[in-house]
């Protein structure tokens, strides 16, 4: 006759052996001799690489690793342009880490002095976003076009191949028929004009019956990306020098409202940012905290501390990106796409009838 305690025994050891069944494989290698495969190098960092700094016991400072070097250089993965410390090692020559440059301003809250010896800054590393984190992978994606590539079929066929720089200069000052080595047959015969034939044709009317078009020079249109500062400097004088008018940048195009109605508001200043330290209230709209904007890290770590310190605020924008909206003190208005200006303008009329304006301020526009 079974007992109640003969029972749970019983329980207990079908417990065990069906577990030790599962798990045969974990229980084996919790156990230090067999562990398989190649002992990791490192009893601490495992098979990671070691630090950038050296930590002396004795004096408690820090120094630098001598088998890597640091270099400061800026990320351009985004307008924002922060600061980057990169950790090469010296071994290779390769990229091992990068953070954030802890002497640039979007890098840390807590600004620090410039006078302070960077092997103080050991331990106050500066941050990057997850973006900025994985820069290494754009600089060692074997995809990367490090080369010129020219087409070798016919258009949109995404047929392509490596020529040499010396090929893509001539081709592209000299002209000719540049493609007849292509298996395209619309462009074989082609005799495309070089830079040079377009430079030598400058004092030409691109169009004898259309004088409004200009020179022939401005056959030639220069699409820049995000250039800034040298880089559009650069640019600005090659389109002078060379003669055309048709030279455009990223913000020809994208948030160049914004700067026009900036202008408007604040006269000789295109772009402000908002005072998040400041506010008791902020209203984000069609931008989250945490995923756009910019200086975007530097938003983004604001925000969190204006949110845990409990300021309020809103995120107008029909979605819901993650890490912008967050605690209690964070709102998503989810408005469908396109209703903006309807929210906006109900917004303010709903302040001009409740008299909810700041008369002393409005009646001293652009001042
Ligand atoms: S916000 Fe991120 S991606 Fe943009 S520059 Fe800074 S680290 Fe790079």
């Amino acid at each position: 006759m079974k007992t109640r305690r003969g029972f749970l025994k019983l329980c207990a050891a079908a417990g065990i052996g069906g577990g030790a069944v599962g798990y045969h494989d974990v229980f084996f290698h919790m156990i230090p001799f067999n562990d398989r495969g190649e002992k990791a190098p490192h009893p601490v960092y495992g098979r990671s690489d070691a630090p950038e700094w050296l930590h002396d016991r004795t004096t408690g400072e820090y120094r630098p690793n001598p088998d890597f070097a640091l270099r400061h250089t800026v990320d351009l993965q985004c307008h924002s342009e922060c600061g980057l410390r990169v950790k090469i090692n010296k071994k290779n020559g390769r990229i091992a880490r990068i953070i954030g440059n802890p002497y640039q301003a979007n890098c840390r809250s807590d600004y620090l002095d410039y006078k302070m010896p960077i092997a103080k800054t050991a331990r106050l590393p500066g941050t990057v976003c997850a973006r900025g984190n994985t820069g290494l992978q754009t600089v060692y994606d074997p995809y990367r076009v490090t080369v010129p590539l020219k087409r070798t079929g016919p258009r949109g066929s995404n047929k392509w191949k490596p020529i040499a720089w010396d090929q893509f200069i001539k081709e592209v000052v000299e002209g000719g028929r540049i493609f007849a080595d292509t298996d395209d047959p619309a462009s074989k015969d082609l005799e495309v004009l070089g830079f040079r034939g377009l430079y030598e044709k400058r004092n030409e009317p691109m169009d004898p019956e259309a004088p409004e078009m200009g020179r022939r020079t401005n056959g030639l249109v220069i699409q820049g990306g995000r250039i800034k500062a040298s880089r559009r400097k650069f640019q600005t004088r090659f389109a002078n020098a060379f003669g055309t008018v048709n030279e455009f940048e990223h913000t020809n195009v994208c948030e160049v409202s914004h700067h026009v109605a900036t202008e408007i508001v604040y006269p000789g200043k295109h772009a402000v940012k908002p005072d998040i330290r400041g506010a008791e209230f902020v209203m984000f709209w069609g931008t989250s905290p945490g995923d756009a904007n910019f200086p975007m890290q530097t938003m983004a770590k604001y925000t969190a501390e204006a949110r845990a310190r409990g300021t309020r605020y809103v995120v107008v924008d029909p979605v819901l990106h993650r890490g912008g909206v967050g605690g209690d003190s964070a709102e998503w208005v989810s408005i469908r796409p396109g209703t903006d200006g309807a929210l906006a303008m109900g917004m303010i009329r709903w302040m001009i009838e409740n008299g909810r304006y700041n008369a002393d301020y409005l009646s001293h526009p652009n001042q």
